[in-house]
């Protein structure tokens, strides 16, 4: 029997993955120059179709960066001269704030507890702010912030840059960019391709920002930074020897999502969460850790009263992945990853073999 990964990333393959992989060797991809016009002609590719999968207006550009946390280095670093506040509810919301105390800058943080969502009505966010930090999909928790607190806190601070992490919700979530600066993710999860790329969105707003700075003798980093991103980005090209490979996957994987439908998928997301949540909710002991209003539905936690080892192995003898509770929540939870390469057949039989053991 075929392995399934519901882990959150790196996660089960878009199923159309493999045989592009097969392709990409026979055309000789990973020997490609980064330099070629065969090259560009791919990454043309990826970001016009992320474009149309993600609705990106022209206010806002496409660019690559090698992940996530790389996105946000670079977010802080070409936006923030001095102060920067965000949202905190678990460890990547965590980590972006913590970059940007260790590149130097005064970070404010507001907290939500592990697991809940925040209490807006709370949060003091100083006149100094450049930028407002939010992790949309805490995938060490679970909880997912809705896009419409998001815009809130831009609407009543149109003078900040917002930026949000979309890595484990996109391409399920994709916010209004007439709201947000900047989002960044990374592929492995929600675009089911192996690791090692970041894509970053960057608007005409955010740019100016780190034109600012760097013309005012603020270091905005180097060869990744939003300058650089752009002019190379102009021509199709990247200012390092990028993941060609997974720029090449990237641009087949965004085809078949396009040629699917995202809306399609976005609705089978909804039914294999549904399906997911209410086998928990009617679960005698093991329960989903967030509360309904706030539940991821491309990232699953579940509350198995410390027995996530012994899921686990169950799930693991039936050759089924699921993650473990994240840091020192990891033998109370277990994390089941809903994304579009997983199937409703697969959710349904890994529900079963929790039912039935078998
Ligand atoms: C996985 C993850 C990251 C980190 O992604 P990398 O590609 O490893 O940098 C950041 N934020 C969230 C919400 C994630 O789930």
């Amino acid at each position: 029997m075929k392995h399934i990964f519901f882990s959150v990333g790196p996660s089960q393959l878009y199923p159309t993955v493999p045989v592009h992989i097969k392709n990409a060797l026979k055309e000789n991809i990973p020997s490609l120059s980064h330099r070629s016009s065969a090259f560009a002609d791919y990454y043309k590719t990826a970001v016009t179709n992320l474009r149309k999968i993600l609705l990106i207006p022209d206010t806002h550009e496409i660019y690559f960066t090698a992940s996530a946390l790389e996105g946000m280095e670079r977010t802080i670093q070409n936006t923030v001269k001095t102060h920067s506040f965000h949202f905190v509810n678990g460890s990547f919301s965590r980590e972006f704030y913590q970059i940007a105390l260790d590149l130097g800058k005064t970070a404010k943080r507001f907290d939500a507890e592990n697991g809940q969502s925040f209490d807006f009505k709370d949060a003091v966010i100083p006149d100094e702010s450049e930028l407002i930090t939010f992790v949309q999909n805490e995938t060490s928790t679970g909880v997912s912030t809705p896009l419409e607190n998001i815009y809130a806190v831009s609407k009543s601070h149109p003078d900040k840059l917002i930026a949000i992490d979309i890595v484990s919700s996109t391409p399920y979530i994709a916010p209004d960019f007439t709201k947000i600066d900047i989002a960044l993710f990374s592929v492995q999860k929600g675009f089911g391709l192996p690791s090692g790329l970041g894509v970053m969105i960057i608007s005409n707003r955010a740019m100016q920002k780190a034109r600012y700075l760097s013309n005012t003798q603020h270091s905005i980093g180097s060869y990744h930074n939003f300058l650089k991103l752009q002019e190379f980005g102009n021509k199709y090209q990247t200012r390092e020897t990028p993941n060609v490979m997974n720029i090449y996957l990237l641009s087949k994987v965004t085809q078949d999502i396009l040629a699917k439908g995202i809306e399609v998928i976005r609705h089978e997301t909804e039914v294999k969460a549904q399906l997911l949540y209410s086998f928990f909710d009617n679960h005698p002991r093991y329960k989903p850790y967030v509360q309904e209003k706030y539940r991821s539905k491309t990232t699953i936690v579940i509350d198995v009263l410390g027995e996530s080892g012994k899921v686990v192995d169950l799930l693991t003898k039936h050759a089924i992945t699921v993650a473990e509770g994240y840091g020192k929540r990891k033998d109370n939870h277990i994390r089941i990853a809903n994304f579009p390469s997983h199937t409703e057949q697969q959710i349904k039989r890994l529900i079963r073999i929790l039912k039935y053991g078998k």
